[in-house]
């Protein structure tokens, strides 16, 4: 007879015996500020002629693994330069998981690193592709320790380095100069891969330097644009190095119904840009409004959350759970992080129904 505790003893790695499931709280009945989604949804006629286009796609077959209109279509609307190229993924966590397994050496442990906090995702494919993760703590500001990171590429060798630009649970920007730093440090012994998730609302890119820096890489998602629910992420870099990764890629993974709604939402990304610019508009407000309340500290962001200091982050989270608002305690990731929570900003009603609970927990 099978014991399934002595199977899993005898199979399953002993990290992965110890670790647990990536949590993601059950958001029915509460307003859901606490996953950076866009709130919006495309406009009635828009979604009536998605209906019809993906009632047309092809769902008995496996898609065409080249995916070349798709890319294209990203290349030409999303600002790849010339003979630049992309590859995609079921979301950019599928493309971190791809890097970490195409560069995890098997003839030594190979290192992964990110500036600390960062988003998690980074440190987990790390050690599930059996890589050393190296974190390096931000300043109290947030903004990046310059000389730390260039100490620890010198003393870690870094096969990659991961800079979120805008920075999750942060929100800032790092400064451009910081970031030329790290990448030309790292040269041809390491990859920096910028991670531009929050690009649509930060308005700024490293997208077009690739061609000044080829072990630069640009990461980015259609999920904060307004498409978390199709899941499609794409990585920009040049050919060359991009081919590698392609090789650890599992040939099928965008799927049909993804790469058509993807590719409807890029003839019509004027749509998704006017939502992002509405959502930068109340993120304005929304932190004017938070930074006039005592004892709350703002922090400056270019993404589409904002990440504040309050004076009792389980309070308030309590406060606002108990008023069914989902929002993200950091408390425990960090400790430049202590008593910070992050909330996405919404449509101003919501962000209203975030504001009135916040004051009344503090
Ligand atoms: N990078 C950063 C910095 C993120 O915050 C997130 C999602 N929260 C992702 C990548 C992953 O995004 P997705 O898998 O939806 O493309």
């Amino acid at each position: 007879m099978t014991d399934i505790d002595t199977l899993i003893a005898n199979t399953i790695r002993e990290d992965v015996r110890a670790g647990h499931i990536y949590n993601v709280p059950d958001a029915s009945g509460y307003i859901k500020l606490d996953a950076m989604e866009n709130p919006y949804e495309l406009p009635e006629h828009l979604r009536q002629e998605l209906a019809t286009r993906l009632a047309e796609a092809v769902l008995n077959r496996y898609p065409v693994a080249s995916y070349t209109t798709l890319k294209q279509k990203i290349c030409a609307n999303l600002g790849v330069p010339q003979s630049y190229d992309v590859i995609l993924g079921n979301g950019s966590d599928e493309i971190i998981s791809i890097i970490a397994t195409a560069t995890a050496r098997q003839d030594k442990r190979a290192v992964l690193m990110a500036p600390s906090p960062a988003f998690v995702m980074f440190q987990r494919s790390a050690q599930f592709a059996g890589m050393d993760y190296v974190g390096v703590p931000l300043k109290a500001d947030f903004s990046l320790d310059r000389a730390a990171m260039l100490a620890a590429i010198e003393k870690h060798k870094p096969a990659v380095v991961f800079l979120a630009y805008p920075n999750n649970p942060t929100g800032n920007l790092y400064d451009e100069a910081d970031m030329v730093a790290i990448i030309e440090a790292l040269g041809d012994t390491g990859i920096a891969v910028v991670d531009e998730a929050y690009q649509p609302f930060a308005r700024t890119s490293f997208m077009e330097r690739l061609p000044q820096y080829p072990n630069l890489m640009v990461m980015r998602t259609l999920s904060k644009l307004g498409l978390a629910g199709i899941r499609l992420g794409y990585l920009a870099a040049a050919p060359a190095l991009l081919q590698q990764f392609d090789k650890v890629r599992p040939p099928y993974n965008v799927n049909v119904l993804t790469q058509v709604a993807a590719e409807f939402a890029l003839d019509h990304i004027d749509v998704l840009n006017e939502q992002a610019a509405q959502l930068n508009q109340a993120r304005g407000e929304l932190a004017s409004a938070l930074a006039a309340l005592p004892g709350v500290t703002v922090f400056p962001s270019s993404a589409n959350f904002i990440t504040l200091r309050v004076p009792d982050a389980e309070r308030t989270c309590a406060k606002l759970f108990a008023e069914r608002v989902l929002i993200k305690n950091l408390s425990k990731m960090h400790e430049l992080l202590a008593n910070c929570i992050r909330v996405t900003v919404s449509t101003p009603e919501e962000n209203s129904v975030f504001l009135n609970a916040l004051k009344a927990s503090l």
